[in-house]
């Protein structure tokens, strides 16, 4: 299949910048055209955010085009992925999906409408069937602590879970840049999040939920949620604690996380991280600091969620996770959205 031509709208931000990196020499989709919004018309490189390394030297050097809906229109793209802020007045993704466009979106703003699907691909391909047959549509991404949240929850949903507390503590870097400023991050914790519990809180059921007549059926969890922010630079670390149903065999539901694969893992895509979950057993694990970037080499480095502190009590299991916010929580999560559309002929 010859490669298809994509456009990245919010390329200047931090989660448009880890985009340039995925989308380098990407085997499914040729060199994204750039666009941002104030930074525009400076080139690349002159406004990183993130490492240059893995960038090619065109995408460096490319001069971003303004965000503008007929321009990108007339440019006629397969498919366009987008790390636009939530708060726009203007719903720029919609508005081009309603004129044909295919959007792969980190964006908060659409993702509760009925006709989006919020796609974590090893957790809920089945969903894509809510854009099938249709010439535009958004998939969306989960929130990045959702995305953290719903990896290691899949495979735990055969053990009837009813109730889960999370405790986020999010890295800087997932206020988008500049974000936090010092004075609020420097050797202190934020103990709220605007809007982040709620979205954790709605998202995780939908995500989870399954497929009805053009609509999804959202999974019966309850879920409660309280978000901080912590001065970590990447990676969003969450201690969750499950109540079941019945008592679960501790051993049966380690091998669960750490047996899990999807859809992406048995199509070998480019981004797929070997593991979606890494359980860890050291009992000081997982740190930002060491386990980051894990999930395989080349396309699916911070690919992977790391499990750590699992402990099972009766009917209650609690543990650690930790995933790269601005990869597997944003670009590569929609990156491997894409490649999973891709393979099933919907870009
Ligand atoms: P960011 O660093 O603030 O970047 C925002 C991008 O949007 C920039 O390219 C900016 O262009 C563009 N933009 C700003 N105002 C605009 C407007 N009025 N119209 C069109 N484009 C506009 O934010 P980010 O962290 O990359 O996040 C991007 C999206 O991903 C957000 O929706 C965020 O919620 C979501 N997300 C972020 C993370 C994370 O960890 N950071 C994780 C998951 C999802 P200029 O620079 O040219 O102004």
């Amino acid at each position: 299949m010859s490669r298809r031509r994509v456009a990245l709208i919010g390329a200047s931000g931090l989660v448009g910048q880890r985009f340039c990196q995925l989308l380098t020499d990407h085997p499914y989709f040729e060199e994204p055209d750039l666009y941002a919004w104030q930074r525009s018309e400076r080139k690349l490189q002159e406004i990183l955010k993130v490492s240059p390394d893995t960038i090619s030297s065109s995408l460096l050097e490319q001069k971003l085009r303004t965000i503008n809906i007929s321009n990108i229109l007339k440019d006629g793209y397969d498919a366009i992925f987008s790390a636009i802020p939530s708060n726009l007045q203007e719903n720029i993704e919609i508005e081009l999906a309603s004129r044909g466009s295919r959007i792969f979106s980190n964006s908060g703003l659409n993702r509760m409408r009925a006709e989006v699907p919020i796609i974590v691909p090893e957790v809920n391909d089945s969903h894509f069937a809510l854009v099938e047959g249709r010439d535009g549509f958004v998939v969306a991404n989960g929130n990045c602590s959702s995305i953290g949240l719903a990896l290691p929850l899949k495979p735990l949903l055969g053990f009837g879970p009813e109730h889960v507390e999370v405790t986020t503590m999010q890295a800087l870097s997932g206020a988008g840049y500049p974000g936090v400023p010092s004075l609020d991050a420097v050797s202190n914790l934020v103990p709220y999040i605007e809007s982040e519990e709620e979205k954790i809180v709605n998202e995780i059921p939908k995500i989870l939920g399954s497929v009805g007549s053009n609509t999804i059926e959202a999974a019966n969890l309850q879920i409660d949620a309280t978000c901080t922010r912590v001065p970590v630079r990447e990676g969003h670390t969450e201690s969750v604690a499950i109540r079941f149903r019945d008592d679960p065999d501790p051993l049966e539901l380690r091998e669960a996380l750490s047996h899990f694969r999807g859809t992406p893992q048995e199509k070998s895509l480019p981004t797929a991280p070997i593991h979606p979950v890494i359980v860890e057993d050291f009992p000081d694990r997982p740190q930002p600091a060491l386990d980051l970037w894990r999930g395989g080499t080349g396309r699916s480095r911070g690919m992977a969620v790391t499990v750590g502190r699992l402990r099972v009590k009766k009917n209650e299991a609690r543990f650690v996770t930790l995933s790269h916010n601005t990869v597997r929580g944003a670009a590569g999560g929609s990156v491997l959205n894409a490649e999973l559309a891709y393979s099933r002929g919907l870009i």
